[in-house]
């Protein structure tokens, strides 16, 4: 006999199980189709930045109603560990965009987000050995962190699976199932699940899947280099996590002796997400050691210990979809563009919201439609950072 639920989602990443334990909190029965296992996507190699910084409010406000559960996981959630570290956060921007900056952290303290513009001395006394010759001024998050993605999306899974919601991995969702104007559930590789709703939270795969029911939905794989440096002898790992956009690098703190690295300048754009993933771009490595002691000088005593890439799905103005299109009962929660671990447990609740009430209260999450691409619309920020990564 078919399996049925009130509500199919395809994608066991941290997007899917926030999905999950939100709808499974409301009572409704949930199913999780995952062609791999929890976490192997995106989430499994995300970097974990948990910030409030962005230069478009709605995702400020998205990553502002998400950090309660990174920060009071238990209460919140109940299961597991999303493994939260507070280090504080600084966003370093080149001096033609500080401007900017300052609006953009106007707009954050109007929300609520504790945070304030500060100088270079003070940059230098929150990092010590950073160098600041070229920083007028930069955005601190003294409440900002990292946290652990595989293992936010296992505790978002167990707690929904506590409220009765399934899980099945190695199950590659083929095609939504459509009969008239109406979603009734998904064919797959073992077999076929009914359920009236379908939720497309497929990653660098949603475009594929969003293919099945006629829709064409610009999200593109995206990859990116990320590595793990050893910290020098004696150098302890109490630094915050900084974003450098004059350099086009970030880092923070791994555990008691690590420095986590990624570089933007490498980041690939298209091609299948099915091909395998290489382990760095040729002269990564090289570049990330450049900027990163050109930086922070003291790094020069640090080593290489481990790097891979990663892949998420990226759109053509690098912010989400969240929406209803389609066939009724279709619903698309992707393209998070190299940025959605921090707001997973917000844009949760909205899809939420949105499934069961026909309306997101949580966020206003009208902006982020499907159909902007079409209409010639992007998002773009209130005072943008136009010329940098996100
Ligand atoms: C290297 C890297 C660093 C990042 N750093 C940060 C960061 O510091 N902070 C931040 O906020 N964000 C960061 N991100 C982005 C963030 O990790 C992603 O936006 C987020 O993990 C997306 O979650 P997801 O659940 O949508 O996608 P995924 O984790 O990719 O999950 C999608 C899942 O769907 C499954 N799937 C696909 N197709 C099918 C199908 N047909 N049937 C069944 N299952 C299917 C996949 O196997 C996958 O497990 C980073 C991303 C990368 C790659």
């Amino acid at each position: 006999m078919t399996e049925t639920a009130d509500v199919i989602v395809v994608g066991a990443g941290v997007q899917g199980a926030s999905l999950a334990f939100h709808l499974a909190r409301r009572g409704l029965r949930v199913l999780v189709l995952e062609r791999g296992t929890v976490a192997s996507g995106a989430t499994g190699r995300s970097s974990g930045f948990v910030r409030m910084h962005y230069d478009l409010e709605a995702e400020s406000r998205l990553a502002w109603a998400s950090f309660p559960y990174f920060r009071d996981w238990a209460e919140r959630v109940g299961a597991g560990d999303c493994g939260f570290v507070q280090t504080g956060f600084i966003e370093l921007v080149p001096a033609t965009l500080v401007d900017n900056l300052r609006a953009n952290v106007a707009i954050h303290q109007r929300i609520g987000i504790p945070t304030s513009v500060i100088g270079p001395d003070e940059v230098a006394r929150l990092l010590p050995g950073i160098v600041t010759d070229d920083v007028v001024a930069a955005a601190w998050e003294p409440e900002s962190g990292y946290a652990d993605p595989a293992g936010t999306a296992a505790g978002f899974l167990a707690a929904a699976r506590a409220r009765g919601a399934r899980l099945v991995q190695g199950c590659r969702v083929e095609s939504v199932v459509v009969e008239g104007e109406r979603v009734v559930g998904v064919a797959t590789e073992r077999g076929p699940f009914a359920a009236p709703v379908v939720v497309d939270v497929a990653g660098a795969w949603a475009a594929e899947l969003a293919r099945t029911v006629g829709l064409d939905v610009p999200v593109q794989a995206w990859r990116h280099d990320t590595a793990y440096f050893g910290l020098p002898v004696g150098r302890s790992a109490d630094f915050p996590i900084v974003i450098d956009n004059i350099d086009e690098v970030y880092f923070r703190p791994e555990g008691r002796e690590l420095m986590l690295v990624g570089l933007e300048t490498n980041n690939e754009i298209g091609g299948s997400p099915d091909r395998p993933l290489t382990s760095l771009h040729q002269g990564a490595v090289e570049e990330m050691v450049g900027r990163i002691c050109a930086r922070v000088p003291w790094m020069s005593g640090g080593t290489l210990r481990t790097a891979h890439g990663g892949q998420d799905g990226i759109t053509p103005d690098q912010r989400a979809i969240l929406d209803q299109a389609g066939p009724d009962g279709f619903y698309l929660a992707c393209g998070f563009s190299g940025t959605g671990f921090k707001t997973a447990p917000a844009v949760g609740a909205c899809l939420a919201e949105l499934i069961l009430d026909g309306r997101a209260t949580t966020v206003d999450i009208s902006g982020f439609t499907l159909r902007r691409f079409a209409e010639g619309r992007r998002l773009v920020g209130e005072h943008p950072y136009d010329l940098l990564w996100r």
